[in-house]
């Protein structure tokens, strides 16, 4: 038998480490065998941020850890808090908190109902227990290691930045909040300025837009689950989401990298090293 996947992978800083955690929830490309989703494999995977982690495989490199998460996020949805239940999926009673957000409304909660397009994800209901077992065998886990990780570092450091990494389709489908307008290369979430001191959102912007790239702030996405969850300005905690249209790096259809891959992959490097200097700045480390 092969060894169980685990639900994330860590990929540890190769210098120095600074205050610094990327993570990439939605990236994840191992499909467990009991999901029986009915619409082709392939649409099912337009909910993935493909290719996101790797993208951002410079950050070991410049001191940031980066936490990726191995499972789809059309199975569970780490960027989705605990109660984003739909209680139209299930075929039982849920026993823990129930707080569906828009994004529920949306058929995109924490276990999503539809495939992108509106397509229904499943031809029956899911058990609670199944769902409490996709909770605890992945979601858990992947919550505890960015916590751990965050944590760490502002124990060491005392503040921390956290960039919190995602892709976008070029357009929104006609569920999202912005059906058929065609978006910004990049779309920074603070929620409304709300997880992270400003300077770092317009550092990112500013440098993002040095590289050429079109920037829009929390326009159509202010940030969810984990940016919530992690960005506490007062306390030295900054979280920041960070959205790149997939059709700057790949095929929406195929999910294959184009010939813009390589050099957003050299922008986001760029754009890390800038991060990396304003954070040694923000905690007096010599650079
Ligand atoms: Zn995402």
């Amino acid at each position: 038998m092969s060894a169980p996947i685990a639900a994330f992978t860590r990929h540890e800083a190769t210098v120095a480490p600074i205050p610094l955690v990327l993570d990439s929830p939605h990236s994840g490309e191992h499909y467990p065998d009991d999901f029986d989703h009915v619409p082709p494999r392939a649409l099912v995977r337009q909910a993935e941020d493909s290719h996101v982690a790797r993208l951002y495989a410079s950050a070991p490199q410049i001191g940031a850890v980066l936490i990726e998460a191995n499972f789809p996020r059309a199975y569970i949805d780490a960027n989705r808090s605990l109660a984003d239940i739909d209680t139209a999926l299930l075929a039982d009673e849920w026993a823990g908190p129930i707080a569906p957000s828009r994004k529920t409304e949306q058929g995109i909660g924490l276990i999503w109902r539809v495939a992108r397009g509106g397509t229904p994800m499943y031809a029956r209901k899911l058990t609670a227990t199944e769902v409490q077992q996709r909770i605890d065998r992945w979601y858990l886990p992947y919550h505890a290691a960015l916590q751990m990780e965050l944590d760490a570092r502002h124990r060491q450091f005392g503040a921390v930045w956290h960039v919190n990494c995602h892709s976008m389709p070029a357009r929104g489908d006609t569920f999202a909040d912005d059906p058929g307008r065609e978006r910004a290369d990049f779309v920074l979430g603070d929620r409304d300025g709300t997880t992270t001191e400003p300077e770092f959102t317009a550092l990112v912007a500013e440098v993002v837009r040095g590289r050429g790239y079109t920037v829009a702030i929390n326009d159509p996405y202010k940030g969810v689950e984990l940016v919530r969850k992690h960005g506490r300005p007062a306390d030295g905690r900054h979280s920041l989401q960070i959205e790149i249209k997939r059709t700057l790096y790949m095929n929406e259809a195929t999910l294959e990298p184009t010939a813009g891959y390589s050099k957003l992959a050299a922008d986001l490097e760029h754009l890390l090293r800038a991060v990396r200097a304003h954070v040694a700045r923000r905690i007096g480390l010599a650079t």
